[in-house]
């Protein structure tokens, strides 16, 4: 079957309380959907969130973006995925959110061809996995709140945002293990908050309260630091924003700057680089997290199935969907079943269509070719 129609809509999800990190505070994510539509009316769903302090892109770059990648995909065939994956990469420079939605929605449109959920079109490893839920930075107060409300329905991993402030980030997380008991694990995030010296420093803090492990506590492109604070803190650390890209994965790895990589699909430009940077870490003996943006039901969806296929995903953070206040899809978002996420075993990514009330349909690029963009 040949890509026949591919429609961009836009949608704003808002959350139910601001999110902030030591990067920014944000309260809602505007976002770009992906409709792909072949031959014989099959059709998938893709989602970009754009992070734009990390990914470089915002809503309005990403339609952008899909509207050239897409004029790449039209007429092509669903199946061939190796060329799809080659047109999607070389349609454009980095866009790696814009990319992912495209690669998200043919993956959910051959699943859902075949009638089986995409974790066992990819292949599954398992059939639940452990999410952990992220705490922002908050007061003190607020975050025991959550952590105790969080403890109370079954979570058994809490993900503390910390690089702001080290007195009140030590004192909200010692509050925190308090609050939740040594059965709980916990981990921190410091989103680049940190020179390496003081990460070294700040981590020394919290090394009496039991903590799993750091996340990027270094900038983004400071592999050396960051292979820097591994080696003379006390912690086990964890790249994040430093790997988007399969490439980026390497140099952590020649560099042994982490114990473990984050992997984002927004990051990497969807699945198949997802795929490549877990094969890297797990050849190297890095165990992988896979973590998302402040994404709706298509985006944590997408995460899930990835997580539930690939056997060297041994942490996730695909939380955000739980936070929202509205839903750009129809249809149900992917359980939580305690601590557990799962698929909800319908084809593709879920039992997920658009919700019109939400969406807007901002361009259609059809086999006509009523978009050109040379
Ligand atoms: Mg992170």
């Amino acid at each position: 079957m040949k890509i026949e129609k591919i429609e961009i809509f836009k949608g704003t999800v808002y959350y139910k309380a601001p999110f902030k990190i030591s990067l920014g505070t944000s309260e809602q994510s505007d976002e770009v959907l992906i409709k792909i539509t072949d031959t014989e009316g099959n059709w998938g769903l893709g989602e970009a969130g754009p992070a734009s302090r990390i990914t470089g892109e915002t809503q309005g770059t990403v339609i952008e973006a899909s509207k050239l990648i897409a004029s790449f995909l039209i007429g092509q065939e669903t199946e061939d995925i190796p060329i799809l994956n080659e047109k999607i990469e070389s349609s454009i420079l980095r866009n790696s959110s814009a990319k992912a939605a495209f690669d998200i929605a043919l993956y959910d449109l051959l699943s859902r061809k075949y009638k089986i959920p995409l974790y066992k079109f990819l292949g599954a490893y398992r059939e639940s996995i452990i999410t952990d839920v992220t705490i922002g930075i908050m007061d003190i107060e607020s975050a025991v709140k959550k952590a105790t409300y969080l403890k109370n329905i079954g979570i058994k991993r809490i993900k503390m945002k910390v690089g702001e402030n080290i007195v009140e980030d030590y004192r909200r997380v010692e509050a925190v293990r308090n609050a939740v008991g040594d059965n709980i694990e916990i981990f921190i995030d410091a989103n680049q908050g940190w020179s390496p010296g003081e990460a070294v420093r700040n981590l020394e803090l919290f090394d009496n309260l039991n903590i799993e492990f750091v996340e990027q506590p270094v900038k983004a492109w400071d592999i050396d630091g960051l292979a820097y604070v591994r080696n003379k803190g006390p912690l086990p650390v964890m790249a994040d924003e430093s790997v988007h890209s399969p490439e980026d994965a390497i140099k952590i790895v020649k560099a042994e700057a982490a114990d473990f990589i984050n992997i984002k699909l927004m990051k990497s430009g969807g699945i198949h680089n997802a795929k490549k940077i877990a094969d890297i870490s797990e050849a190297a003996g890095i165990p992988n997290m896979v973590g998302c943006m402040m994404e709706g039901a298509i985006g944590i969806a997408a995460g899930i199935h990835f997580s539930l296929h690939h056997r060297n995903v041994k942490f996730v953070d695909l939380d955000s969907d739980l936070d929202m206040k509205n839903t750009l899809t129809g249809g149900k978002i992917l359980p939580l079943k305690g601590s557990y996420r799962t698929s909800d075993g319908y084809p593709g990514l879920g039992d997920l269509n658009l919700n019109p009330e939400e969406v807007q349909l901002v361009s259609t690029i059809s086999k006509s070719g009523d978009f050109k963009s040379f």
